[in-house]
């Protein structure tokens, strides 16, 4: 089908048949999550770390972890079931880049068997640039990093600490680091040709105007798409770290800004911050029907 008028064609090729990505496919592909990546090396304020990665999940759900192997029979055991399948992705359940041998494993265990399967995964951004080149070399065609901010003192309100280079770092040296980091990595993503989505959880209060700035920052280095995700924050699910009584965005305040941001394209407001381990037509989500209990021991 035609593309929206103001994306470049060749960036159009890459995602027309992206469930994520265009409004229209969303109705025709399928992808999957597969919950192999637990650990992470920040803390952001809105994390609950009992819960999936809210970089790109919604937070309050537990996935199931697996491993690459168990996540192997998974994907064939569901691309046998679910024809529609087109994409693979490393959404945490917590950063798919620091534990990178786990992603890795994986993907090169799916793209043995199924090679044309489409390879995705979502990232915080610090270990990314050690990882670019094997990203580029797996043919891993789509990476989301969430940024919520490009001013280092705004960032100390967001994480408490991070972890790099073997040592704990925190307060205006973390969020400087990792905003580094993820400039970085954007950069480096860029100039080689890897599409780039921006994520940003937008927290009332401390990044709802930044983001604005944020926007521009990434676009341009090259990000090809920038999504407002709301903070989700419930009681039920506990109180985040370091958030305690932080309100979410009201819809009209988030669709304010979607608005404000727009670029025309019809792409993106339809992310559904999908589980760790979803699975299934984008609004569909059959996760529950692959359990690893459901699966067979071989296939
Ligand atoms: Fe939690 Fe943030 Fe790590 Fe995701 S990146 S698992 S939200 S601390
Ligand atoms: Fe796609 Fe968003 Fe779901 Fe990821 S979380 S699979 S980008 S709709």
């Amino acid at each position: 089908s035609d593309g929206p008028s103001d994306l470049p064609p060749e960036i159009w090729e890459k995602v027309k048949d992206h469930p994520c990505y265009s409004e229209e496919a969303h109705h025709y592909f399928a992808r999957m999550h597969v919950a192999v990546a637990p650990a992470c090396n920040i803390q952001c304020n809105y994390c609950n770390r009992k819960y999936d990665c809210a970089n790109e999940s919604r937070p309050g759900v537990v996935s199931e972890k697996l491993t690459p192997v168990q996540a192997r029979r998974k994907v064939i055991t569901v691309a046998n079931e679910v024809p529609q399948l087109s994409v693979l992705g490393i959404a945490g359940p917590g950063d798919a880049c620091y534990d990178w041998k786990k992603t890795r494993e994986t993907f090169a265990q799916v793209s043995q068997d199924i090679p044309d399967i489409k390879l995705c995964l979502s990232t915080n951004g610090l270990a990314l640039p050690d990882h670019v080149d094997e990203i580029a070399e797996m043919n891993i065609d789509h990476v989301t990093i969430t940024i919520n901010m490009v001013d280092p003192e705004i960032g100390t309100k967001i994480y408490p600490w991070i972890f790099y280079r073997n040592k704990r770092w925190t307060g205006l040296d973390a969020s400087k680091i990792l905003h580094e980091r993820q400039m970085l990595g954007l950069e480096m993503l860029t100039a080689r040709g890897i599409l780039t989505k921006i994520n940003s959880v937008m927290i009332p209060g401390i990044n709802d105007e930044h983001l604005i700035e944020v926007n521009r920052v990434v676009k341009a280095k090259g990000a090809f798409l920038h999504n407002i995700m709301p903070l989700i924050s419930d009681p039920a699910h506990g109180t985040h770290f370091g958030l305690t009584g932080q309100r979410g965005p009201k819809a009209q305040e988030l669709k304010a800004l979607q608005d404000r941001l727009s670029d025309g394209t019809k792409l993106m407001r339809h992310c559904r911050q999908c589980r760790a381990d979803a699975v299934g037509l984008l609004g569909e989500d059959r996760g529950q029907e692959f359990t690893m209990d459901q699966l067979a021991d071989e296939v």
